[in-house]
């Protein structure tokens, strides 16, 4: 088999970019590791920039999303006992919306079935060969047999466990990492939200967030220990924990019902660099993870594909290579903003094991100045409802 781009990973990144390409009249093969039932029902990120919103109309993608949609102008803190409102929309001149990543998977799955686009599922041992020549090629098991695909390009969009990034030599790509001492343990329920905008709670107990999917389903986390297991957690026992940590009016409001989801997620900050070996280029959770405290990694992953696309099509369409070189620095300008402001979020917001009496007054200090100074809460609105495409 032969195809201009060979994408692996079809997870948001993966699709959008084929997608894109789709649209611009240049050939791309999907390979995914697994069923399209699975990809469809995972739950993950909520929270969408603008330019993310955009990026989903310009693709023909956005009709249920401008339907069911929820607009946040604003974003709560609440810390020793106070709730504090951050106007997005007063200070940046823009809001975020809420919008399930697995609908956004579902739309894309609708959107490359109709398009009649090659998406090869349950694709088994993956590997990526001759990259830094002129004819790259896939490599994979479906079924029991062997499958070559020679590709122009490889875009690597495996997320974090993925073999793209592996492929490139240890030489090659220094990795930047920082691993907190705690996790998310979350909860989806078919309840109602709290409140109708997010409230991030920095408390004594450790940090809690009230989120949403929609204005019936509800999205929970607590700071746990990074070892936590989900399974010790029956739905009583996160509920009363949850309340615990709100402050008492947002507590006495809250709906509680049986969860649909329950799971730890594991903090890290995680940037591996270049995003381009050859001829292959990374995007999305395969280069580069945040803590989901800043509700950036959908957004990061959405930003470098319409980098990506941009530069595949200028090299097809001109034949000029310069935004494809251009393409890891493009991105990493914007990664490592990104990167900041989700690591600045959540020392915010979360209570540290090992913070010292000094450390922890600060952190007071700084959530009190970021909340009553306009400065302050300017930087955090536009850094949250993301930063321009560059
Ligand atoms: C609890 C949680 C909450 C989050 N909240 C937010 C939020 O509010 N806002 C936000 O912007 N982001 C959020 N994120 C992050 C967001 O979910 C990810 O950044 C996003 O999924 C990245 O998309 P991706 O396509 O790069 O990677 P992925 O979604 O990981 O997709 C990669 C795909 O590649 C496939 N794959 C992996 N290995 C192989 C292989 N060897 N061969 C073939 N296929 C392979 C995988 O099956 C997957 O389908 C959150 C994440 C978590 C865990």
């Amino acid at each position: 088999m032969r195809t201009q781009v060979g994408i692996v990973g079809g997870g948001p990144a993966g699709l959008l970019l084929a997608r894109l390409l789709g649209l611009a009249g240049i050939e791309a093969i999907v390979l995914e590791r697994r069923t399209p039932e699975y990809l469809r029902a995972r739950i993950r990120a909520g929270l969408l920039e603008q330019g993310t919103v955009d990026l989903l109309n310009e693709i023909g993608v956005g009709a249920r999303l401008n339907r069911e949609r929820l607009i946040h102008d604003g974003v709560e803190l609440a810390f020793d006992g106070q709730r504090r409102r951050i106007d997005l929309k007063a200070l940046s001149g823009k809001s975020v919306t809420i919008y399930g990543q697995a609908e956004i998977q579902n739309d894309l799955m609708d959107a490359h079935e109709a398009a009649g686009t090659p998406i090869v599922y349950e694709a088994e041992d993956v590997s990526l060969h001759g990259l830094t020549g002129e004819t790259p090629h896939l490599r994979y098991r479906k079924g029991g047999k062997q499958h070559d695909i020679t590709c122009d390009f490889i875009a690597g969009c495996d997320g974090f466990h993925g073999v793209s990034r592996e492929a490139i030599p240890p030489d090659v790509l220094r990795v930047y990492e920082k691993v907190y001492p705690f996790g998310w343990l979350g909860i989806l329920s078919e309840t109602p939200p709290v409140n109708h905008e997010l409230i991030y709670n920095n408390h004594e107990r450790g940090f809690a967030l009230c989120t949403m999917r929609s204005l019936t389903r509800s999205r929970y986390y607590l700071q746990v220990s990074a070892e936590e297991d989900a399974a010790h957690w029956s739905d009583d026992r996160f509920w009363t924990e949850l309340k615990g940590r709100l402050p008492p009016d947002v507590a006495a409001g809250l709906v509680t019902g049986p969860s649909i989801e329950k799971s730890v997620a594991p903090l890290r900050s995680f940037v591996a660099e270049p995003m381009r070996h050859g001829r292959l280029f990374l995007a999305g959770d395969a280069a580069h993870i945040v803590p989901p405290t800043g509700a950036k990694g959908l957004n990061l992953a959405a930003a470098d594909v319409r980098f990506l696309a941009e530069a595949l099509v200028a090299h097809y369409k001109t034949g000029n290579a310069q935004l494809l070189d251009g393409y890891s620095a493009r991105c990493l300008a914007r990664v490592w903003k990104a990167q900041r402001f989700s690591w600045w979020m959540t020392s915010l917001t979360h209570r540290f094991p090992d913070a010292s009496p000094f450390e922890r007054r600060a952190q007071a200090a700084e959530l009190a100045y970021i909340t009553s100074s306009k400065a302050g809460q300017t930087t955090l609105a536009e850094n949250y409802v993301g930063l321009p495409f560059a």
